[in-house]
């Protein structure tokens, strides 16, 4: 019997790096009356709060359904989770609590930083000249760094466009990996690529999911489109997660519509 139901974001729920769409939220909201909700992705609380939370919001949850939603921020090395003082109250963004936080240290942040500054430059992939005003490629999210080939502000088509086979992004790891060998490299998103203090991934962040939440890992069924080895979401597979594969948030709302229809 699954109690959680748990959601890779970019092209899991969304297209990158946008909001969710109105039937996602609605599946999501009809969700949180039956399961405990966790998504968990490499962006910042920010992004979520953008991505999910507003939407629902927009979309008419209840604070007493948002209670049931849970967000485990930079691969889950940061967990929020929605404390009002009153059930009934309405929703106010100061309820979201951190519940604990796994940062980077300085020293590792410019270490890691540097590393795939030098690999994209030596590749000829550094694409510093297509940034939009004020954007950057290599953005510190405290608990990992994060490269965006094109930056965050990116159009879509522009991002899906370049790198769809993650050739260029696997050249830039593998010389990262070279340069900085002491973190780890995933790559995730359109653009993306995350370093990370080895075992700092979605591993560390669903084993954390599961002594929070208190649930065994079979209760658990995890949505993500990069569950193939090397992808961000492999780590997950490999704990034993069951797993649905998406190619993108069109095949999540489509699973979503059998387990809400099998539920209510
Ligand atoms: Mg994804």
């Amino acid at each position: 019997m699954k109690k959680v139901l748990s959601f890779d974001i970019d092209q899991t729920l969304n297209i990158a790096k946008t909001p969710i769409p109105d039937e996602i939220a609605d599946l999501l909201i009809g969700c949180l009356d039956h399961y405990e909700i966790c998504p968990i992705s490499g962006q910042k609380f920010d992004q979520f709060l953008i991505q999910i939370v507003n939407r629902l919001v927009e979309r008419g949850v209840t604070s007493e359904q948002m209670k049931h939603m849970h967000l485990f921020v930079a691969q889950g090395t940061q967990y929020y989770r929605y404390s009002p003082e009153k059930a009934d109250a309405s929703y106010d963004e100061g309820n979201w609590e951190q519940v604990y936080n796994f940062p980077l240290t300085d020293e590792e942040v410019e270490k890691i930083t540097a590393a795939i500054e030098q690999a994209a430059k030596e590749l000829g992939l550094w694409e510093e000249d297509k940034l939009q005003d004020g954007d950057e490629i290599i953005e510190n999210r405290l608990s990992q760094v994060t490269f965006s080939a094109l930056g965050q502000k990116a159009g879509t088509e522009e991002k899906y466009a370049w790198d769809p086979d993650t050739k260029k992004r696997e050249k830039i790891v593998a010389r990262a990996k070279e340069l900085a060998p002491e973190f780890d490299y995933e790559i995730g998103g359109t653009t993306s690529i995350n370093a990370i203090k080895p075992g700092m991934n979605k591993e560390f962040g669903m084993t954390k999911l599961l002594e929070e939440l208190d649930v065994d890992k079979s209760e658990i069924l995890y949505f993500g489109d990069m569950t193939q080895p090397g992808g961000n979401d492999y780590p997950v597979v490999q704990m034993g997660i069951d797993t649905i594969t998406v190619r993108s948030h069109e095949d999540t709302a489509y699973a979503l519509r059998g387990i809400l229809g099998v539920t209510e």
